[in-house]
Formats: C-alpha cells, structure tokens, sequence
C-alpha cells in the first residue's frame, strides 16, 4: 500500500529495527522523519537512504528523546518541514541495568512523552487529521529474563501505557490508532550490549541464560520487524494492538480476555 502523502517520524531511526522501518517507509513512499541521538550514523543513513530514495524524502534530526524540550523541538520541526504528521513510531530504546533510571527514561518516559507529542500533532481532538502511533515494547515484557530487570519492567509498562492510551483514543475519538510492538530477539547493535559490563552491571553474570534463550528462540532480522510496523499502518481495522513477532510464530496478535473484576 502507498503511503504516499504520509509523513512519519521515527525515533532511534539511524540503526537496527528503526532504520528497517525508515527504509519500508520510504520504499511505500512516506516523507520521514529519521530522529536519533548518534549525529555521525544519522547523517551517513540520511546519505545513503537520499542516494536510493532521491533528496527530501527524508530527514535527520539529532535529538536526544530523553530531552522533554529537545523532542518537542522534533516533532514541531518535522512539521514545520513536511507540513503535517500521520504516523509516530517511539521505537528508540536502551538496554542499560547499570543506569537504570537512563533506561525508565529512554524506553518508558520517552514513550510517553512521545505518544502526549504524537497526540497534539495528530488527535482529532486539537483539530488535527488523525493518525497511528506504534510503541515499541519486547517479547521481554512476556518472557521476562534475570539478566534486565528494569528493561522487561520499561517495557511491560509500554504495554500498559499504550493499551490505556488506545482505549482513551477509541472513547475520545482522537482518530489516532495506538499499537504496541513486541519483537523477540532480532539481530541489532542492542543484542551485543548485553554482554557489556558497562551496560548490564551486576547482571551480565547471567548472559549465559540470556544467550542460551536466544539459540533456543532464535534470532529475527529487523526487516520483518519493519513488515509487522507496515502492518500495524495499513490495516485500519487495528485499534490497540498488541503485536508479537517471533521465530516461531512470525507475526502474530496477543489476545487478552475481556476484563472483569
Ligand atoms: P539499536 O541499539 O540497534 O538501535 C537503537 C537506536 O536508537 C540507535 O540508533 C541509537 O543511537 C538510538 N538511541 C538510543 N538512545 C537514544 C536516545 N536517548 N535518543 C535518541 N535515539 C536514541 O536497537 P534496536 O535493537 O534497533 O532497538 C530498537 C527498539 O526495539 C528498542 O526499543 C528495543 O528495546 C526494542 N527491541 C529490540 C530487540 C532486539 O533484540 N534488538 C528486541 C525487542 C525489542
């Protein structure tokens, strides 16, 4: 499907699963935003994705999601460049025990924050044309391991965070769509980190469990993260969506009984 018109920004775009999904975006013709924090490998991406998809399909802006003001500036200046937003993906993410509160901030706070700016861009609600906003959760929000804690916490709490915000999405008629992403391992830079002491502190002792799960389940590669993101995009039939991708179901829905006390 054409996404022609469409404009995204993605956060964590200039590496791995974000820029995947950069690259899908642009190949269904969107106008995209490529938001990250590493000046030196956005601009070389900007490079490269302006000599496939020709020049001013797609944009760098250096910007640390952990900065409430420096991504507010981000999504005002994606506007102000390509004229409106349609699609918002909060995929960067950190996996550092060591500095744990760097980590609720990336994958948690950030999220947040970037959903409240998606909303005011895109909600029906300010005037806007509507949306769809993907989180990106973890297969470690289901399957939680000893070596991250605060990493499977973050990310159960991306769930939680995006299916409330969908349903306040659906009772208020913002028009924005509102979905949660939950890949298994899927072969990275972050995958590396997790056998760095620097990163994993007094956990990495248990990255031989860690490694051990990932011969057992395997490992993805970020382009099939990038058709569920496509997915998740184009089907407008989707409201809330919990999505899992693993080796051994591919793309895949969690469903959730209805609630009751
Ligand atoms: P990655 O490390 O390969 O890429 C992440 C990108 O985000 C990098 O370009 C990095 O510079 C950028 N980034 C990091 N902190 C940032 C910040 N504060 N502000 C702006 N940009 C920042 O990681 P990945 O594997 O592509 O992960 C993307 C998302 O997918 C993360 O949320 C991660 O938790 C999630 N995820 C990854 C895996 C996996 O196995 N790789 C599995 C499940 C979920």
């Amino acid at each position: 499907m054409s996404l022609n018109g469409k404009v995204a920004l993605v956060t964590g775009g200039a590496q791995g699963i974000g820029r995947a999904v950069v690259q899908s975006l642009l190949q269904s013709s969107a106008k995209v935003a490529m938001v990250d924090l590493n000046k030196d490998l956005g601009e070389e991406c900007k490079a490269q994705l302006d000599s496939e998809f020709g020049e001013g399909n797609c944009t760098f802006i250096e910007c640390d999601v952990a900065n409430g003001d420096a991504l507010r500036d981000t999504f005002q200046n994606t506007v102000d460049q390509f004229g409106h937003l349609d699609i918002v993906i909060n995929n960067a993410g950190i996996t550092n025990e060591k500095d744990w509160e760097k980590t609720i901030q990336v994958n948690l706070t950030s999220v947040i924050k970037g959903t409240y700016l998606a909303l005011e861009h895109m909600s029906k609600e300010n005037g806007k044309q509507g949306g769809t906003i993907i989180n990106v959760s973890s297969m470690a929000a289901f399957m939680h391991s000893p070596h991250q804690p605060v990493y499977t916490a973050t990310k159960h709490g991306v769930i939680g965070f995006t299916r409330a915000m969908a349903d306040a999405a659906i009772q208020g008629d913002y028009g924005v769509r509102i979905h949660a992403l939950c890949p298994a391992f899927v072969d990275t830079p972050l995958l590396q980190s997790v056998e760095d002491e620097d990163n994993m502190g007094k956990f990495v002792k248990f990255k031989d469990d860690f490694k051990r799960s990932m011969s057992k389940f395997g490992v993805l590669q970020p382009s099939l993260i990038a058709e569920g993101m496509m997915r998740l995009i184009t089907d407008t039939s989707l409201h809330g969506a919990v999505m899992k991708i693993t080796c051994s179901k591919g793309i895949h829905f969690h469903t959730y009984e209805p609630m009751s006390a």
